[in-house]
């Protein structure tokens, strides 16, 4: 496998699978929605010229049928990470559950299209496999793993969730429709650590700009996640392409964690160079 056609590689988590393909020397097709807004892909195109491997730019969008078709016809595989991850959203709908539907459709439609294409990689999330507590004691469970699809997101209630376990499961259908490519998924809890992207709107970066710069000063969000380094992240993806026994899906997380452990954490490190949240906030604030 040399060339890998790549979606969301402007992302915060794309970039890093995009600097490590570059860096083990492959070619990477950058699908992005405009050549014309170079401040997406500048950081990507200084480290593809210090490296071994090679930057291509091919203009597609979830959105537009046909879209992928090109970029596809000569990759050997497709990291397919493309996806809104964002909670700030007028309709939901069109902003999250189509861009993850038919982006993912018309992604795997060009997997189908190419004479060439042998592996998909697509990034799913934890929210595929978990929706909430209520998801969780329904089914009488204490642990979660990759036998599981979330069961109570909806469009109305936690929709990009929703919009995570509608892809995911489009995929593994499309994968068994077919038999030229194979299909491995990663579903990351959440992600952090540096970017090296200054324009995504992930929330991950949401997430801990808030932390840093006082807007939870007075009382943090009393909630458990699963957190993973997004470095980890990104070489799951590549252990996902490279291995011929790579199958199935993959829950990534180095630990679960409330928000003030991570307080804790940043405090050891940082001391107070930042306004780091004082206490918890109380549930109701948070409705
Ligand atoms: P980002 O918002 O940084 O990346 C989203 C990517 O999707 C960007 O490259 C964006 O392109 C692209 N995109 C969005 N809409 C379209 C569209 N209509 N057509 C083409 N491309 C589009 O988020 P993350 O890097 O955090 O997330 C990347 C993936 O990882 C997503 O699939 C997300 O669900 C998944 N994930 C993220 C987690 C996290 O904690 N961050 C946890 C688990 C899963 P553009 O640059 O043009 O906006």
């Amino acid at each position: 496998m040399s060339t890998i056609l790549i979606t969301g590689g402007t992302g915060y988590l794309g970039a890093w699978v995009a600097k490590d393909l570059l860096e083990k020397g492959y070619t990477l097709r950058l699908a992005l929605r405009y050549k014309s807004k170079t401040a997406k892909y500048d950081h990507l195109q200084k480290i593809a010229d210090q490296s071994k491997g090679s930057l291509e730019l091919w203009e597609a969008d979830l959105l537009e049928q046909n879209s992928y078709h090109q970029a596809a016809e000569g990759a050997n595989a497709i990291i397919h990470m493309a996806s809104p991850f964002t909670l700030r959203f007028d309709n939901a709908e069109k902003e999250l559950i189509q861009p993850a539907l038919e982006g993912t459709r018309n992604v795997l439609t060009a997997a189908n299209a190419s004479s060439t294409v042998k592996k998909v990689v697509l990034t799913s999330s934890v929210a595929a496999i978990y929706g909430d507590n209520i998801d969780q004691k329904e089914q009488g469970l204490d642990v979660l793993d990759e036998n599981h699809f979330n069961e109570t997101s909806s469009v109305d209630h936690q929709p990009y969730s929703y919009s995570k376990v509608l892809a995911e499961k489009e995929a593994w259908k499309m994968a068994e429709a077919q038999n030229q490519w194979k299909l491995v998924v990663i579903n990351p809890s959440f992600v952090i650590g540096p970017s090296l992207s200054k324009h995504s709107n992930s929330e991950s970066l949401a997430f801990m700009q808030d932390m840093l710069s006082g807007k939870y000063r007075m009382g943090a969000p009393d909630l458990m996640f699963g957190y993973v380094d997004v470095r980890d992240v990104a070489k799951a993806h590549l252990l996902a392409l490279e291995r011929a026994d790579a199958q199935g899906r993959h829950l990534l997380a180095e630990r679960t964690a409330s928000v003030l452990d991570l307080v804790e954490l940043l405090k050891e490190k940082y001391g107070n160079q930042y306004k780091l949240p004082l206490m918890k906030a109380p549930k109701w604030l948070l409705l």
